[in-house]
């Protein structure tokens, strides 16, 4: 699978060999437990919380995107604390991204600390401290929001020195835009509720590992704890990754024809986006990436102005989440994060370029 292209790795991925009569993509299985072998008990499948069809087959997908055995998870959160809880113990040290997704930050604060584990914040543009002592790395790039990217072969080559275990959040790039484990990286942590499924219907989180033992661990947790996705919203996963290269294909231009439009506007400023060559995180990214997503950020001055462009846009829906069909747009500093009042995550959709950007002109001239 792996000598395919993006698009044919993407609508190939996880389906089962063809059967003469039977879907390309088998529909869910609704079932809890499924019938035994009243002799010799348990096969492939016994109960759904351990065994299921069709999240083997969503786990095969991603798991040949990432180019790892991979669980998936109800959600990105259920599948980061899976990966916390089950690698870190007592008296342990993770350092975590500074800028990264704030419910991680605040997991740590809240529950890892209670537990007695000590966390360390990290820029994920840097510098990096000295990691001996730290049992886990985890790093998220690009970061949500703020975009900055890290290098992640030189900052596993560091933790692998000192001991360390690196996992790398992907739910921004998705495993076509990069592939951690490739780049040295032990674990890849994502929500699938992103880009990765992209049509905002499904929450979706997965853990990809290439040592069985690690995998194991996580295994293990996910059994006991039980926070596994539906048997119909891995289908629906499954289904809409068959579109993840065109998706990303679209948003990727839209974001590079918007981040462009936005750098020539006066009235906007802090634009970022990793595919921009002035941007801080270009060169890293373009080393690093296989493309560059959707998501762009800036900073329209305030709150207010922010509400006034999102009520005169027609093509951006005000929502959080991102990396949907639809063009959202999330003023940060709503949800209680560190974000400047006026700083907008703008998550480009797979409308037509050229009306995404006359609604832009007309909503930010007639916001100012
Ligand atoms: C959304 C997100 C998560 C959490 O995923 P959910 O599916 O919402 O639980 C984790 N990391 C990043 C980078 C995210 O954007």
């Amino acid at each position: 699978m792996t000598s395919y292209s993006d698009g044919t790795r993407a609508v190939h991925a996880g389906l089962p060999e063809p059967v003469v009569g039977e879907p390309f993509l088998p529909g869910p299985v609704f079932a809890a437990p499924y019938h035994l072998d009243p002799a010799t008990g348990p096969g492939e499948n016994g109960y759904a919380r351990t065994e299921h069809p069709t999240r083997r087959a969503l786990e095969a997908a991603i798991g040949a995107l990432e180019g790892a055995p991979t669980l998936v998870f109800a959600s990105g959160q259920a599948a980061i604390t899976a990966l916390l809880l089950s690698v870190l113990r007592t008296g342990d040290t993770v350092a975590l991204p500074a800028d990264g997704y704030f419910t991680v930050r605040a997991f740590a604060e809240g529950t890892l600390r209670d537990l007695g584990v000590k966390t360390v914040l990290v820029p994920t543009a840097g510098p990096y401290p000295d990691l001996t002592g730290v049992r886990l790395v985890l790093l998220e790039t690009p970061a949500n929001p703020g975009l900055d990217v890290c290098d992640v072969r030189a900052i596993a080559a560091a933790a692998h020195e000192a001991g360390a275990l690196v996992a790398v959040d992907n739910t921004t790039a998705t495993p076509l835009g990069q592939n951690p484990l490739a780049l040295g990286a032990d674990l890849v942590v994502a929500s699938g509720t992103k880009a990765l499924t992209g049509h905002s219907d499904v929450l979706l989180g997965y853990v990809s590992a290439g040592d069985p033992e690690l995998l194991g661990k996580v295994e293990t947790w996910r059994k006991q704890t039980g926070g596994v996705p539906g048997a119909f919203d891995c289908w629906l996963a499954h289904r809409s990754i068959a579109t993840l290269d065109l998706r990303l294909a679209r948003q990727s231009a839209n974001a590079a024809a918007v981040a462009e439009f936005l750098l020539a506007r006066d009235d906007v400023s802090g634009v970022r986006w990793p595919g921009l060559p002035s941007d801080p995180s270009y060169p890293i990214a373009s080393a690093q990436m296989r493309r560059v997503p959707g998501v762009v950020s800036f900073d329209l001055g305030s709150a207010e102005r922010v509400a006034r462009f999102l009520t005169e846009a027609k093509l951006v829906f005000a929502a959080t989440s991102f990396g949907g069909v639809h063009t959202t747009a999330d003023r940060r500093a709503q949800w209680g994060d560190d974000t400047s009042p006026g700083f907008v995550r703008f998550s480009c959709g797979i409308e037509d370029t050229s009306d995404l950007l006359a609604d832009l002109t007309a909503a930010l001239d007639s916001s100012v």
